[in-house]
């Protein structure tokens, strides 16, 4: 018994040590959670088939056959450019998944049944519709898909989850995906939504992000990110998931990077 109580403290000794000379544990296990996840959505698509590009895999079923070379020339089209935004390179190809029950997709995805996504990021896996669940038989596909689908958005939460090891507040995400689709497209989030009163705060977007009116949660989290590229350039973007990365709080790195507090900045972002 006291042998094993020594051993109980020693270990508890060690992994008090451990948080306090790195506050990184988390984004050290993160890597490896992350990987079983992705085997477990992988597992449940077993029986799709798949396509390689350079730099992805696509996973789909018969029906979206057609689709197939449309996603993997969109998805390497941007490749290049995201990656170089980001500064950051994924090991080995992404896998894109297709799907044509908006259902089975949630199930997979760990998002609750009824919701609606065009494409989802999870566990180093994207997930997106079937094209021919939202683009109408008029319109022209390839156009459609290119400027208005869901890949270099997931994409972009991809890289941004590597880097940063899953250290950060969902609104970073959101923003820096919307800023791709924007730097990329030209596409801008919310464009014509205006805010009914003051746009939402720090606070807000920090503690709430997911209760929040999403559109406009979304085109606060574009603008804001955007502010910060406009003043410091997408190196500060880049810099901040670095520090992320090796387990810095947001605040922390923002404030390492540019000598401002985050919320003071935010807060006072035009719209
Ligand atoms: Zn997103």
């Amino acid at each position: 018994m006291r042998k094993n109580k020594n051993l109980v403290a020693i270990v508890f000794i060690v992994f008090v040590l451990a948080i306090l000379l790195n506050g990184s544990i988390l984004t050290k296990a993160y890597p490896v959670y992350k990987v079983i996840g992705k085997d477990k959505i992988e597992n449940s698509i077993k029986n799709f088939k798949t396509k390689e590009g350079k730099h992805f895999i696509i996973r789909y079923t018969e029906p979206d056959s057609k689709y197939v070379d449309l996603i993997i020339n969109t998805a390497e089209k941007h490749y290049y450019d995201i990656i170089k935004d980001l500064g950051y390179t994924p090991k080995g190809k992404s896998t894109i998944i297709v799907y044509n029950n908006p259902d089975e997709m949630n199930k997979d995805f760990s998002l609750a049944k009824g919701e609606n996504a065009m494409g989802i990021y999870l566990n180093g896996v994207i997930s997106i519709e079937s094209p021919s669940l939202w683009i109408s038989p008029g319109q022209d596909v390839t156009k459609v898909f290119q400027y208005e689908g869901p890949v270099v958005h997931e994409f972009t939460h991809l890289v941004v989850d590597d880097i940063a090891n899953g250290n950060y507040p969902i609104w970073f995400t959101e923003g820096i995906a919307l800023l791709e689709e924007y730097r990329q497209d030209g596409y801008e989030w919310g464009k014509d939504l205006n805010y009914n009163g003051a746009p939402y705060t720090y606070e807000q977007l920090k503690n709430d992000f997911n209760s929040l009116d999403e559109m406009l949660a979304y085109k606060r989290a574009f603008q804001v990110t955007k502010a910060i590229s406009d003043k410091y350039g997408m190196g500060t973007i880049r810099e901040m998931l670095r520090d992320l990365g090796s387990g810095m709080s947001i605040e922390s790195s923002f404030y390492k990077e540019t000598g401002l507090r985050l919320d003071v900045f935010v807060n006072n972002a035009k719209e």
